[in-house]
């Protein structure tokens, strides 16, 4: 996590808030935002993939067509993979 003196003033805020460049997600570890957690039953997963596909900080790993965990650092606890999955194999816990 960034500490607090590393943290940006809003004058370093572009102007409109423009996202200047891409790939900038991997800098913010949302991860510290979370309540709850997802716990995937992978007894449950059918490897369908839609938790990868829907989830909005690409913190669901995917290893050769299979789910292989979550991202943790980047996960913010949304809770959009678990109301998704078409088989419920994904619960939120509480962190
Ligand atoms: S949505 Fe559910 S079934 Fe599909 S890959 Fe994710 S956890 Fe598995
Ligand atoms: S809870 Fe949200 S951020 Fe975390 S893996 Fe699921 S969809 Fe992604």
């Amino acid at each position: 996590m960034m500490k607090a003196k590393e943290k940006k003033g809003w004058k370093s805020i572009p102007k409109g808030g423009l996202i200047d460049k891409g790939g900038t997600a991997k800098e913010y570890e949302t991860g510290s935002w979370k309540t709850f957690k997802p716990v995937i039953d992978r007894s449950k997963c059918i490897n369908c993939l839609q938790c990868w596909m829907y989830c909005p900080d690409s913190a669901i790993k995917v290893k050769e067509g299979k789910i292989e965990g979550v991202d943790m650092k980047h996960c913010k606890g949304c809770g959009i993979c678990a109301s998704i999955c078409p088989v419920k194999a994904i619960k939120m816990e509480k962190e």
